[in-house]
């Protein structure tokens, strides 16, 4: 199934499209974060880590997930 990453220094935002129902909740709830009107429509830069991931925990379709970045040494 098709997977895309929107990452920033932390943490990695999966996003796959073919789960998505397209429900509303990230990107009324998360605007700053969520946008669908851009091409790139997830901006992990938008909010802090804390808030992209509880939005992406109420995603009900599984669509959205998230890991944390293994940091370079
Ligand atoms: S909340 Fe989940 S199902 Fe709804 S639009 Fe966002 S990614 Fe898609």
């Amino acid at each position: 199934m098709k997977k895309i990453n929107y990452a920033n220094d932390d943490i990695t935002v999966v996003w796959q499209p073919e789960l998505c129902r397209h429900a509303t909740f990230c990107f009324r709830q998360l605007p700053e974060v969520f946008n669908p009107a851009v091409r790139r429509w997830i901006n992990p830069n938008g909010a802090s880590n804390e808030k992209i991931i509880e939005q992406v925990k109420k995603c009900p379709s599984g669509a959205l997930s998230f890991f944390y970045n293994e940091k370079s040494k």
